[in-house]
C-alpha cells in the first residue's frame, strides 16, 4: 500500500466537520434560519440570550441528525444530553454554546473512501466515526478599523459535529473523506455543503510520529479549512513543519493554529484548550434528548437515495461501469446533471456518460468550474447526443458543436443549422466528392488496386476533407470501397 511516508515519519490525522442544518429555523428557537440576510435580521430573545429566554429544540434538526447519523452508519443513543460548553466571546451572548458533550446522539460509525495516494494507484479503506453530535452556532464578529460590530444572525443555527477517527495517513485520504461526506449530506438533504459560505466547515487535527511507533503523536489543530484544496495544503506544510521541529530537537505543542492560504503556511492562534476548560455541565433549561425506535425507524423509510445506491441503480438503467456510475454519482449535482441529459438523449445513456466524462469534466476541470458552473444546460448535452443518435451529425462535427455550447451556452441544434453542420449522407453526393478525389490522385488510385490497401485510409480522409467533416463516416467508408474497386 503506498502510504505517503515523510523521512521515517508517517502522518496521523483527524477531522471535525461542522455542518448547518438545512432547517427552517434555528436550533433553541423560531428564528429564520437564513444565510446572507442583513446583520442582525434573523434575531429574537432565545439567539440574543435575553434574560428568561428558554430554548426549545428543533424536531427537524434531530430527525436531520438521525438521517446523518444513519447515512454514516452510526450507532444512535436512545437518549443523549445537551450541555453547556462555556467560554467567553463577544458573538456568543449566553456566555455558552448548548452542545452535547459525553452523551452525543450518535456514535461508532464508519465511511468507505477511495483515494489516490499517488497518482495511478487508487484504492479504498474505511475509517471511523467517532461521534455525531448536535450543536448550535455561535454569531459572528467583524472587525473595522479600529472597532468591532457583532452579528448575531448565524447564533443558534443548528449544527452537526461529526468527529472521525484519527484514520487519516495522508492528505489525499483526508480530503477524499471530506469530499465523500459532503456529497453524502447533500444527497440527503440535510446540508447545502456550501464551504465558501461556511456552510460545511471543517478542522484537521495533524500529528506525526516515526514509522513503527504506535503512540500517537501531538496534535495540532488547523481550524476551519474552507475548500478540499486548502485542506490537502494546510495539512502537507503542517506535516512537514512539525517534522522539521522534531528534527531538529524540539517538541510539538498542542496547539490550534490557522492556514494562511495566500502564504501557504499555518501559523498558531492559541495554545488548545482542554475539555476541562470548558467546565461543561448538563444543560438544565432542556431535558434529555429521547431518540425511540419508531422515530428512527420514520427516519429510515424517508430517506433520500445515497451515492452507492445511485451508482447501483446507474449500472443497472443505464448499463454504466461501476466507474463512471461512481465518478458521475460523486457528486449530487453532477449526478443530477446526468439524469436531466439522460432524459434528452434518445436513449443513448452510456453515450450522455462519455460527454459528460470526457469532454464536460475535462472543460470544468481545465476552466477550474464545478458543474453547477456548466455554460449550458444539461438539457443541452441530451440534445446533442440525439443528434448523434439520429445521425444528424456525425461524432467529429459533435466536438465541434460541443465547443460552441461551450463557448455561447447555444442549443446544438441551432448551432447545427447556424453553421451548416448537418451530416452529408446523401449517396451521390458523397459519390462526387469520391469521384473528385480520385481524379485528383490518379497515382494513389493505381497504388491502390494495385495491392497497396493501406491507402485506403488516405481516400477517406480527402473525402472527409472535401465535404469539411460532413460526410457520414459510414457511407465514405462504403463508396470509397466500391469506387476503388470499380464497382461503382
Ligand atoms: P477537540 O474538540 O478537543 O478537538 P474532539 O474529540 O472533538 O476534540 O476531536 C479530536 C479530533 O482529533 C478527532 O477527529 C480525533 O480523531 C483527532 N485526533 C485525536 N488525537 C489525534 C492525534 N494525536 N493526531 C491526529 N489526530 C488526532
Ligand atoms: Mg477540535
Amino acid at each position: 500500500m503506498p502510504q505517503p511516508t515523510y523521512n521515517g515519519f508517517e502522518t496521523v490525522i483527524g477531522l471535525e466537520v461542522h455542518a448547518q442544518l438545512a432547517t427552517r429555523s434555528k436550533l433553541f428557537s423560531a428564528s429564520p434560519n437564513q444565510f446572507g440576510m442583513a446583520p442582525n435580521r434573523n434575531i429574537n430573545p432565545v439567539c440574543t440570550a435575553q434574560p428568561g429566554a428558554l430554548p426549545v429544540l428543533n424536531r427537524q434538526a434531530v430527525t436531520y441528525a438521525i438521517r446523518a447519523a444513519l447515512a454514516t452508519n452510526c450507532r444512535l443513543n436512545e437518549v443523549s444530553i445537551f450541555s453547556r460548553k462555556n467560554y467567553f466571546y463577544p458573538d456568543l451572548p449566553k456566555g455558552y454554546q448548548i452542545s452535547q458533550f459525553d452523551k452525543p446522539i450518535a456514535e461508532h460509525g464508519w465511511l468507505e473512501i477511495e483515494f489516490e495516494n499517488e497518482p495511478g494507484t487508487r484504492e479504498s479503506k474505511r475509517v471511523g466515526i467517532t461521534r455525531i453530535h448536535i450543536e448550535e452556532d455561535a454569531g459572528k464578529s467583524q472587525h473595522m478599523a479600529g472597532y468591532s460590530l457583532v452579528d448575531l444572525n448565524r447564533a443558534g443555527t443548528p449544527l452537526i459535529e461529526i468527529v472521525s477517527e484519527p484514520d487519516f495517513r495522508g492528505p489525499a485520504e483526508a480530503a477524499a473523506y471530506l469530499k465523500k461526506l459532503r456529497a453524502i449530506l447533500q444527497y440527503i438533504e440535510v446540508c447545502d455543503g456550501n464551504m465558501q459560505e461556511g456552510n460545511l466547515r471543517c478542522d484537521a487535527n495533524v500529528s506525526v510520529r516515526r514509522i513503527g511507533e504506535t503512540k500517537l503523536g501531538t496534535r495540532a489543530e488547523l481550524k476551519n479549512l474552507n475548500s478540499f484544496r486548502f485542506l490537502e495544503k494546510a495539512v502537507e506544510y503542517e506535516i512537514h513543519r512539525q517534522i522539521n521541529v522534531i528534527n531538529s530537537g524540539g517538541r510539538i505543542v498542542q496547539e490550534t493554529r490557522l492556514y494562511d492560504s495566500a502564504r501557504n503556511v499555518t501559523q498558531s492562534m492559541r495554545s488548545k484548550e482542554e475539555a476541562h476548560d470548558y467546565r461543561y455541565f448538563p444543560e438544565p433549561d432542556l431535558p434529555p434528548l429521547v431518540v425511540k425506535p419508531d422515530w428512527i425507524a420514520e427516519v429510515q423509510a424517508t430517506m433520500p437515495e445515497l451515492p452507492s445506491a445511485k451508482a447501483e441503480r446507474f449500472v443497472q438503467e443505464f448499463g454504466l461501469p461501476e466507474y463512471d456510475a461512481k465518478v458521475i454519482t460523486s457528486d449530487k449535482a453532477l449526478a443530477h446533471f446526468y439524469e436531466r441529459a439522460v432524459a434528452k438523449s434518445a436513449g443513448e445513456p452510456k453515450l450522455v456518460s462519455n460527454w459528460l466524462m470526457t469532454e464536460v469534466l475535462r472543460m470544468l476541470k481545465e476552466s477550474d468550474k464545478e458543474i453547477e458552473d456548466c455554460p449550458f444546460p444539461a438539457e443541452h448535452l441530451g440534445n446533442l447526443v440525439a443528434l448523434i443518435k439520429s445521425g444528424e451529425i456525425s461524432s467529429k462535427i459533435a466536438k465541434t458543436v460541443f465547443e460552441e455550447m461551450w463557448a455561447s451556452g447555444q442549443e446544438p441544434a441551432v448551432i447545427v443549422k447556424e453553421k451548416g453542420l448537418v451530416q452529408v449522407s446523401d449517396p451521390a453526393a458523397i459519390e462526387a466528392a469520391v469521384r473528385k478525389v480520385m481524379q485528383n490522385s490518379p497515382k494513389n488510385v493505381e497504388e491502390y488496386r494495385a495491392g497497396k490497401e493501406k491507402l485506403f485510409g488516405f481516400f477517406v480522409g480527402q473525402v472527409m476533407k472535401e465535404t469539411q467533416g460532413k460526410a457520414n463516416p459510414a457511407l465514405v467508408n462504403d463508396i470509397v470501397k466500391a469506387c476503388l474497386k470499380g464497382e461503382k
